[in-house]
């Protein structure tokens, strides 16, 4: 285990949706690197809050791939488990719940744009006077979500440490944006940002795919700062995000089965060493040449400078 000499914290953050494959190992490469390059912690945090999609066993299967892969950590929890926390974050919130469809939302664009976030106007907004109404509202089988009042002309801009600065203006491009689809908010976009406050994460590192959903994170997070403040014996900050390009197939769409299959177990079950994965895709970062390397020895090259802006090809 490295040293901890900073006050760097990070953390890799599976979901257990499916397997470990390239794409993902790539981004917690450059997490675990980054974390360690700097003498920091690394947080494993398994984000199983995503019922119908959570596979089981996955998350068991993603531990023994990033152990084969030479990672490791210094602290482990599963999103599942804290579920008073999030309930106790969501109460601080000004959030409502809304029993909106997809289709609901859809018709109330104004200008829809194929391809771009849908905005919510908060047609829910004052309509429901509890949880448990709305879910009565849906009836059985669909439930309410619980959505973020968003006041007008609100605008976040941060600097991204790896893709530069960002600017949203979060009341125009989102409006009320859903939180989470449990009655308690243990969903991902309320607990991720409760973890990274409470665990003291100093920097985020993962796919660019989560920058648009940043700005509407950053305002949970300021919301919650001083209710994390007396949760926890350290000082809590917002912490620094550090967004890198994803890996994506030849027909430049995000790395998936439809590629071949890149998953992790099944590199493991074909007996190719770790070093050989670890050694191509610390390549594709601009260390080494692509020989067999180890997480540990890469410690000492990592380097952010070198990652290519663009997406990796992956062929
Ligand atoms: N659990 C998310 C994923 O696997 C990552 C979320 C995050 O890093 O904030 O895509």
């Amino acid at each position: 285990m490295e040293k901890i000499l900073a006050g760097y914290v990070g953390r890799l953050a599976p979901s257990p949706t499916g397997a470990l494959h390239l794409g993902n190992v790539r981004t917690f490469m450059i997490a675990y690197l980054r974390a360690r390059s700097l003498g920091g912690k690394v947080i494993l945090r398994i984000e199983d809050l995503d019922h119908p999609r959570d596979k089981p066993g996955a998350a068991r299967e993603a531990v023994e791939d990033l152990k084969w892969l030479g990672f490791d950590w210094d602290e482990e929890y599963v999103q599942s488990e804290r579920k008073d926390i999030y309930r106790e974050a969501l109460s601080l919130l000004p959030a409502y719940p809304c029993v909106c469809t997809r289709r609901d939302v859809e018709n109330a664009q104004s200008a829809p744009h194929a391809g771009e976030q849908l905005h919510y106007p908060g047609l829910c907004r004052g309509r429901f006077s509890s949880w448990r109404e709305a879910a009565e509202f849906c009836g059985e089988g669909r439930l309410p979500c619980w959505r973020y009042r968003v006041d007008e002309g609100t605008v976040v801009s941060f600097t991204d440490v790896f893709a530069g600065d960002y600017s949203q203006n979060v009341s125009s491009v989102l409006g009320d944006f859903p939180i989470a689809r449990d009655e308690g908010g243990a969903g991902y976009t309320l607990a991720v940002v409760v973890d990274d406050l409470l665990s003291g994460v100093t920097e985020v590192v993962r796919g660019d795919d989560l920058i648009p959903a940043t700005p509407a994170q950053i305002l949970i997070a300021e919301k919650l700062l001083s209710w994390a403040e007396s949760k926890t014996s350290h000082s809590v900050k917002i912490p620094k995000y550090c967004h890198v390009p994803l890996v994506v197939g030849p027909d430049g769409r995000r790395l998936a089965k439809r590629h071949g299959d890149t998953r992790v177990a099944s590199y493991r079950a074909s007996g190719v060493e770790p070093e050989t994965v670890i050694g191509r895709l610390a390549a594709s970062c601009g260390w080494g040449d692509g020989k067999k390397a180890s997480l540990h020895e890469l410690i000492d090259v990592f380097s952010l400078d070198t990652i290519p802006h663009a997406p990796f090809i992956m062929i």
